[in-house]
């Protein structure tokens, strides 16, 4: 995913639209403090990176903010793992891989589960 940069001018543009304030501790920054562009909706929660999805964050607000976005990201990849049952289906694969490997003289565990895929 690309992130489009800002110039000084469209930074100094966006700091005032966003009244100089974090979205997230409403905290108004000091001249001069630094701050970041960040994504309310995250950009690998299918956010999008345009004007609509960008808000103004102080440095304490951001970096749990991240984390909290990642552990969901991490959470819902998790569940569509299961939801779609490929979890299971890796299960069974491999369990039956391992029966095979012991028996049929398979020279690698891979050639292993190629078989048992194409068995189940
Ligand atoms: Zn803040």
């Amino acid at each position: 995913m690309t992130r489009k940069g800002m110039t000084d001018i469209q930074r100094a543009q966006f700091f005032n639209d966003k009244n100089g304030t974090c979205y997230l501790c409403k905290r108004k920054l000091r001249p001069g403090e630094y701050w970041q562009r960040e994504h309310p909706k995250a950009l690998c929660l299918k956010g999008k990176d345009t004007p609509d999805n960008w808000e103004l964050v102080c440095l304490t607000c951001h970096p749990p903010k991240t984390a909290n976005d990642l552990a969901m990201k991490a959470k819902a990849d998790s569940q569509a793992v299961k939801h779609t049952g490929v979890a299971r289906r890796r299960k069974r694969v491999d369990a039956l891989a391992r029966e095979l490997y012991g028996q049929d003289g398979f020279s690698t565990f891979r050639e292993a589960q190629e078989e048992a895929e194409r068995r189940l």
